[in-house]
């Protein structure tokens, strides 16, 4: 069986996932369902980042003092990777694993890795004095800073001197320029490409891999006395959680991984340093990263200072789980900017899911139950035409566009009621009307099936209807908001 491999970021649990969060792991989730549809074997894998100062820092927060037991900060991440690990089960996301960074099976497999780096003499004692930004957990270049403060997070970043180790990143420059251009899709989407490439081309240096006097971290036999650098540990996460250490066949199964979906500001690490590590390593590189945009909240940007940060779970239990995916993956053309309004979520649901399927549906089911006993036959229709460029759009991640193609396939279907207008067949010709309801049901069916990695609870409501399972009207697909 064809195997897919899938992976979010792992993320920093410093706070409660956010709806930037939540859109990576539902677009991973979609893309999980939909090849699972098509019979592949397929592991999706998220989890938590939890070696970085960051949580620290938050738990220090959390508990209004410094210098933590390690019980204490412990606690703390069991907490909040347990509050990430509900999330996604309320959003109802079918992450096959969860990979916490404390895990044994990582940190094994981090001493492991490092160790393969070790002995090809990739990792040399140097000095660095430069700055460091927290929020970014990354060396950031004085060149790079806007009036002394780090672009990303307008906060000054730390002057640091210390003795640390390097990988020899360098080293691989032209490996890596070679892969990039002998895989055009490696690194999606390709407006990202140049970015990187000049990166790597004109930029990229040795990078240091190591943090003195870090009071959390994993360390290694090969470096006494230091803890790794976040970035190096975390990357290893997609190794960790398929066997890496102790299940070959496991691990030579999905490996390499068929799609790391990043935020755009982490694709250097995903497109340069961790291809460098694994070429290190002597390990198959990644088939696909995939950069996604950010979000604005009703047009700004979304920070805890202006109140505006969204939480998922809250948008989900008010319009439904599906609702919210649909917003997401139909208003956010994948791989670009966009925009999270709630004003916008409402309009969406009104038009295309109340009047839209909803009322297709509905209107169908209706009628059917109101003049038959029994479901009408249901009448073929060739829609291969359909099919083609909605696979298509999902080959190349353009979620958006496969929903659009739906709803197209929607708008026909009204197009027929209208035109064939049933209800007064109802009185006229019956033989009509059945055909015409299995003509309707057919389509809906197939739409159905093209919605079932998108919308999951909607398809398997509408699949229910075909087996006599509830009845539309009591149950609506999307009852009207109340005003
Ligand atoms: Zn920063």
């Amino acid at each position: 069986m064809e195997k897919y491999y899938i992976t979010t970021p792992i993320y920093y649990i410093n706070d409660k996932p956010h709806i930037g969060h939540a859109y990576t792991t539902i677009v991973a989730d979609a893309l999980a369902r939909y090849n699972r549809q098509k019979g592949r074997d397929v592991l999706f894998l998220t989890g938590t980042d939890e070696n970085s100062q960051k949580n620290i820092s938050a738990a220090e927060k959390h508990y209004g003092k410094e210098n933590l037991s390690k019980e204490d900060v412990q606690k703390y991440l069991n907490d909040m990777a347990g509050v990430w690990r509900e999330t996604w089960k309320k959003l109802n996301l079918t992450n096959d694993d969860f990979i916490r960074t404390t895990e044994e099976r990582h940190v094994k497999a981090v001493k492991k890795f490092l160790k393969l780096v070790w002995d090809k003499d990739d990792i040399y004692k140097g000095s660095y004095e430069g700055y460091y930004c927290e929020a970014c957990e990354a060396f950031i270049k004085e060149s790079d800073l806007e009036d002394g403060k780090c672009p990303d997070h307008k906060q000054e970043p730390k002057k640091i001197k210390e003795e640390n180790y390097f990988f020899r990143l360098s080293k691989y420059r032209e490996k890596l320029l070679d892969y990039i251009e002998k895989n055009p899709d490696f690194i999606m989407p390709k407006s990202r490409k140049n970015e990187v490439v000049s990166y790597i081309k004109d930029f990229m240096e040795d990078v240091s891999i190591t943090r003195e006097g870090l009071k959390w971290g994993i360390t290694v036999p090969e470096i006494p006395g230091q803890a790794l650098y976040v970035w190096f540990d975390a990357l290893i996460n997609y190794l960790s959680a398929i066997g890496f250490v102790d299940n070959e066949k496991k691990f030579a199964k999905y490996w390499p991984v068929d799609l790391h979906l990043v935020g755009k500001d982490i694709i250097k690490f995903h497109c340069a340093l961790w291809p460098a590590m694994l070429l290190s390593a002597e390990l198959p590189l990644p088939r696909q990263v995939f950069a996604h945009g950010f979000f604005t909240i009703d047009g700004a940007k979304m920070s805890k200072t202006l109140g505006n940060v969204v939480n998922p779970v809250e948008v989900a239990k008010k319009y439904g789980n599906d609702t919210l995916r649909y917003y997401l993956l139909r208003e956010i053309p994948f791989g670009e900017d966009g925009d999270f309004s709630i004003a916008r979520l409402e309009e969406r649901y009104n038009s295309d899911l109340a009047n839209g399927l909803g009322n297709l549906v509905s209107r169908t089911f209706a009628l059917a139950e109101k003049h038959f006993d029994t479901l009408p036959e249901l009448q073929e229709v060739d829609l291969s035409g359909f099919w083609k460029k909605y696979e298509e759009s999902i080959g190349e991640l353009k979620l958006h566009n496969a929903l659009a193609l739906v709803w197209e396939e929607i708008s026909k279907c009204d197009i027929i009621i209208d035109k064939e207008k049933p209800w007064e067949l109802a009185k006229t010709d019956k033989d009509k009307l059945e055909k015409i309801l299995g003509d309707l049901l057919f389509r809906i069916k197939e739409i159905t099936r093209a919605l079932e990695a998108f919308l999951p609870e909607t398809s398997e409501k509408i699949l229910g209807l075909y087996e006599g399972k509830g009845s539309i009207k009591e149950n609506p697909l999307f009852p009207r908001l109340d005003k």
